[in-house]
């Protein structure tokens, strides 16, 4: 696949996570723009099987590296096998998701191979043969678009931000030879939330803040629940030790995209607005009609969460039950 589109493929306990379907997906238009093939790597051990899950999306060939030592991710071992890949391979655009692992193994690999990178990006397009990324900066306030000028280049996409399409072609899929080589990092234990669906790849978020007044998020966990959403926070409420770190939105915490964003006695701080203000619609409840976050909502409601939210949730229920 020499001048290709490579996409590093990320799974958890052998089932893909959803950001690697948008970058295949956003690979494969890369590519026939750039009239070149493309191809995804899959890591991890006894997911042989999965890599044939890729096929709906695309792909040229799908590398499989099968190793013991790749059962759990390690930065180490990861960027070894890929960067022997990348050297073998030589693809001109390398695509990955801008996870927690992703942006770990992105920064790697752009040291190992001296290669640009850009981060969290939104689009992408090809200008005569050259790749242009699309990244928020300066919390969400522009929009950058970069040339990157290297070969290859490393881009990794914000989870939530471009289409899934299913495309022509299944591709062939091939196992590589392993070599995880020398490693400083030893994976010791994981520990996984069960059933929590990661705030980076939920449809709708609703998210609270110190409005809530208390760690009791039951209402919004109601109204989460109804409409199939995932519970978000900001970091007042996170500081306060109302929910645990991994529910924070924004600029130390997590960024998020989802199709639906519901802020609730959230004031709407720059720096929570940096994790959400991609989010494709936003609604705000505040009881201060001045709360900035209605700067950023496309509808707001001026009241009391305690009254509103509870309303939403009772409007949802009854619509899902006519349907
Ligand atoms: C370096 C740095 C990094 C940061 N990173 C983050 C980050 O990642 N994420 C983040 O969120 N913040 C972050 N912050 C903090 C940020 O500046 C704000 O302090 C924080 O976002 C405020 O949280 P809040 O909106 O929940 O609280 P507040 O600003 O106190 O707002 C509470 C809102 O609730 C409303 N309210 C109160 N009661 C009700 C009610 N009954 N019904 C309806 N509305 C009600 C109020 O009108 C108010 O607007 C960071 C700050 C710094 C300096």
């Amino acid at each position: 696949m020499a001048q290709g589109v490579l996409v590093i493929t990320e799974q958890i306990e052998g089932a893909f996570r959803k950001v690697t379907y948008e970058a295949l997906s956003e690979g494969k238009q890369t590519a026939a723009a750039l009239k070149c093939g493309t191809a995804a790597v899959v890591l991890g051990h006894g997911i042989t099987d999965i890599a044939e899950q890729l096929g709906t999306y695309g792909p040229d060939t799908v590398w499989v590296a099968d190793d013991p030592a790749l059962k759990e991710y390690t930065v180490d071992a990861y960027a070894n096998v890929v960067s022997d890949l990348v050297r073998r391979e030589d693809p001109a655009v390398i695509l990955i998701g801008a996870t927690t692992q992703g942006r770990e193994l992105a920064a790697r690999l752009s040291a190992r191979l001296e290669a640009p990178l850009a981060m969290d990006c939104v689009a992408l397009r090809v200008d005569e043969g050259n790749v242009t990324a699309t990244r928020p900066m300066y919390g969400g306030k522009v929009l950058a678009d970069l040339a990157l000028k290297g070969n290859p280049c490393i881009i990794a996409v914000r989870p939530n931000a471009m289409a899934i399409r299913k495309s022509e072609g299944a591709g062939t899929v091939e196992k590589i030879d392993v070599n995880v080589g020398d490693a400083a990092i030893r994976f010791v234990e994981k520990q996984l939330e069960a059933e929590k669906t990661d705030l980076t790849e939920a449809d709708i978020i609703v998210s609270g803040g110190r409005g809530m007044g208390g760690s009791d998020f039951s209402i919004l966990e109601a109204l989460a629940e109804v409409l199939g959403a995932a519970v978000g926070a900001s970091r007042s409420a996170v500081d306060e030790g109302w929910r645990p770190h991994s529910d924070q939105v924004g600029q130390t915490g997590k960024v998020v995209s989802p199709n639906l964003y519901i802020a609730c006695g959230i004031s709407g701080a720059i720096q929570h607005l940096a994790g959400m203000s991609s989010s494709k619609v936003i609604v705000a409840i505040n009881k201060d009609e001045d709360a900035p976050i209605f700067a950023k909502a496309d509808y707001g409601i001026v009241g009391d969460l305690f009254e509103v939210v509870p309303a939403i949730t009772e409007a949802v229920k009854k619509l899902k039950a006519q349907i």
